[in-house]
């Protein structure tokens, strides 16, 4: 078989984006927070998109209602492994030059914050505002993506704009709500088991994996700044445009957010 030049790259047709900057991914340490359903789908994008450093961090095992939207998770794996150290070992088999460290923790109890790009895969309220403040104090950008049955949500926060916590003030959740009757508060208070599907959280780990490799890239001037919501049902992305929010306690001295 005759192989071209271009082919011998793998990474060839990434660089033929315009904006694309290999070189820089590669480098870029990730912190990706949540093993499960959304976490699955944003590893398989950072790793096939060439990031290679890679820390995961979730606290939980395998159940059986795992399955039908986890592609690295098999029916062995139910009560065997916790899912990131299982999602570290199938997730590092696509590329052999990445390294995916699991930590079997709550995020709350993670202790190293020291990475380039931070990415939410999470299903609850509190985990996300620890991560979202925490992003922030140690300067790495934010990619919070979470999902609803069909209806999804990708917030980007980046070092100069509106972060999580902005998004929840009163004004704000007004706005949200009145646009958003139905998921506008589910949008930001996730303490139930909600509906779930593969197609919405493969769509949703995408738009998160993709504003990564735009920060990865040295391009955050490219990053899109409102929070996105996508409905799968009529499948369409509506952004929302955020301030920052005077009164949030994340902005401004490094001091007083610690
Ligand atoms: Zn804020």
């Amino acid at each position: 078989m005759r192989i071209r030049p271009s082919d011998r790259d793998r990474f060839d047709r990434m660089r033929r984006v315009e904006w694309m900057d290999m070189e820089s991914v590669q480098l870029r340490r990730c912190l990706m927070v949540g093993a499960g359903a959304l976490g699955n789908e944003v590893l398989k994008c950072l790793v096939l998109s060439g990031f290679r450093d890679i820390t995961v961090v979730d606290m939980d095992e395998i159940v059986p209602s795992n399955l039908s939207r986890c592609l690295f998770f098999r029916e062995e794996d139910v009560g065997r492994a916790p899912k990131a150290q299982v999602l570290a070992e199938r997730a590092s088999s696509l590329d052999s030059a990445v390294t995916i460290r699991p930590v079997v923790s709550r995020i709350q109890d993670a202790e190293d914050w020291d990475f380039d790009i931070v990415l939410g895969c999470l299903d609850n309220i509190s985990a996300r505002l620890h991560v979202n403040s925490h992003a922030r104090y140690h300067g790495a950008p934010y990619v919070d993506g979470a999902t609803d049955g069909l209806s999804g949500k990708v917030h980007t926060v980046l070092r100069d704009g509106p972060c999580l916590q902005c998004a929840m003030n009163r004004s704000h959740m007004k706005v949200l709500e009145r646009r958003y009757t139905c998921t506008g508060r589910e949008a930001t208070l996730y303490s139930r088991p909600l509906a779930a599907e593969i197609t919405t959280t493969s769509v949703v780990a995408a738009m998160e994996v993709r504003e990564a490799l735009k920060i990865a890239s040295g391009r955050e001037d490219l990053c899109v700044r409102e929070v996105m919501y996508y409905d799968g049902m009529s499948g369409s992305i509506e952004k929302v445009e955020l301030d920052v929010d005077p009164g949030c306690p994340n902005h401004g001295d490094r001091e007083a957010i610690a």
